[in-house]
């Protein structure tokens, strides 16, 4: 929507796009599996805004040990850019951007120096006719689609920020939801055990990544966790929501805010102290994070280049 949207905008700040994909790909390097998402939401907007997000989180904790189950495995495919045409003219100067970039081409030249894959997965970034983002494991595909950053931004906006903070948490929000359908590919592709709900899966994949791989990558969760606030705000609960296969979006909002906290207690403490998670359940996040960090990283270790 709004025009505000198309190009002079869009333009300046697409440099952030390049950088998120990029520093995605070069810290972390490795992962993959499943299906449409588009992110849900949860109460309580401005969750911890305040935070001073950038600062790389302190891998100091007990790393899950090197006890690699199985061994290493062999690498039968590459991630593949490809490039379509944009139908949506609003969307053109930034699908033009992207590949004049090279942001995707960057992207998988990192992912292909540190992942190995079972078989090819291709990335994209496009206009879909709807605000969306996916891994289809039918092509073995990840769309990021130029719906959803515009959604993201008119989110934000809408929630009272200036143009460019609306697009600096459009791009932190990208990011998370990037890492997510990444998930997604990786529990497919490398046939993962998930024994509950793979979106939220998803969900944690996304944040241990942001919060333990990624340079000031806490900010990508608190955008997300901010994007989830407002949509829960927007629309009420129903049926088809309870029924869904995501949790609801307050529910994201409050694991979200409980990963970050749980991924340093005293450097995060004020999202507690400010209350923004309830005490009932901030005792439980560091274990919980901690849990979650060393499943992944054991997950995927077999699947890492040296
Ligand atoms: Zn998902």
């Amino acid at each position: 929507m709004s025009d505000k949207f198309a190009a002079p905008i869009f333009r300046p700040n697409t440099i952030n796009l390049f950088l998120v994909l990029v520093i995605i790909f070069f810290v972390f390097g490795c992962f993959c599996r499943s299906d449409r998402d588009v992110l849900p939401a949860s109460n309580s907007s401005e969750p911890v805004s305040n935070q001073s997000g950038n600062t790389k989180t302190e891998t100091t904790k007990n790393n899950s040990a090197d006890k690699s189950g199985g061994g290493q495995k062999d690498d039968k495919g590459d991630f593949i850019v490809e490039h379509g045409t944009v139908q949506n003219a609003r969307y053109k100067e930034i699908d033009q951007q992207i590949k004049d970039e090279k942001v995707l081409e960057d992207a998988a030249a990192q992912l292909n120096k540190n992942l190995k894959l079972p078989t090819d997965v291709y990335l994209r970034t496009k206009d879909c006719g709807e605000v969306n983002a996916l891994y289809d494991p039918n092509d073995t595909s990840i769309t990021v689609c130029y719906e959803l950053m515009e959604h993201f931004y008119t989110l934000f906006k809408a929630s009272g920020k200036t143009d460019q903070q609306a697009y600096d948490k459009m791009f932190d929000a990208v990011r998370f939801v990037f890492l997510h359908e990444l998930g997604h590919a990786m529990i497919d592709l490398y046939n993962l055990p998930i024994t509950a709900n793979e979106e939220d899966a998803a969900d944690r994949v996304s944040a241990y990544i942001c919060l333990e791989e990624i340079e000031g990558g806490v900010t990508s969760v608190l955008a997300a966790a901010d994007a989830f606030s407002l949509e829960s705000k927007s629309r009420s609960t129903g049926k088809r929501d309870m029924a869904d296969e995501h949790l609801l979006q307050e529910q994201r909002f409050y694991n979200s805010l409980c990963m970050i906290y749980g991924s340093n207690t005293v450097k995060y403490e004020n999202i507690v102290r400010q209350g923004y998670l309830p005490k009932e359940r901030a005792v439980r996040c560091q274990t919980e994070y901690e849990r979650t960090m060393q499943s992944w990283q054991e997950l995927l270790k077999p699947w890492r280049k040296k």
